[in-house]
């Protein structure tokens, strides 16, 4: 979030503790991240009911997409070597996809239209329920 600008019109929900924001260019269709609303660089710097809640959030986030794109796995990342804020990539993997037989290489760019990313913020929204901080539902809608 610090060490990032997030772009208002990227970001998909919101919840006490995260964003979970999509720009339209990504590695594949249903890319998006969640990224923690407090600067910290590793999850073990969270305190620990946060570090449990962001990961809550992050597995609503993930089942949101893995429905939406129907995946048959998802792939999750921490990395943070770029960006030293703590923020997890969630990739839905598809039959299909063009990285069958191989971690994701970010080698191809998608572009996802806003109603694309609208439908991935339902998805995600819906999964969050409660979660979801206040007034942050339909934030792209
Ligand atoms: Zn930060």
């Amino acid at each position: 979030m610090c060490a990032q600008r997030l772009r208002a019109d990227w970001l998909l929900a919101e919840t006490r503790l995260c964003v979970v924001s999509a720009a339209p260019e990504a590695a594949l269709p249903g890319y998006a991240c969640v990224l923690a609303k407090q600067h910290v660089v590793e999850p073990f710097e969270l305190p620990e009911p946060d570090q449990a809640e962001f990961f809550t959030d992050a597995m609503a986030a993930a089942r949101g997409l893995a429905k939406l794109f129907a995946a048959t796995k998802m792939n999750y990342e921490i990395h943070g070597n770029t960006i030293p804020h703590l923020h997890m990539h969630l990739f839905p993997r598809t039959a299909r996809d063009v990285y069958v037989g191989y971690p994701n290489h970010c080698r191809v760019r998608f572009t996802r239209t806003p109603a694309d990313l609208d439908r991935m913020g339902q998805a995600i929204r819906d999964e969050l329920g409660a979660r979801l901080w206040r007034g942050s539902a339909g934030q792209r809608s």
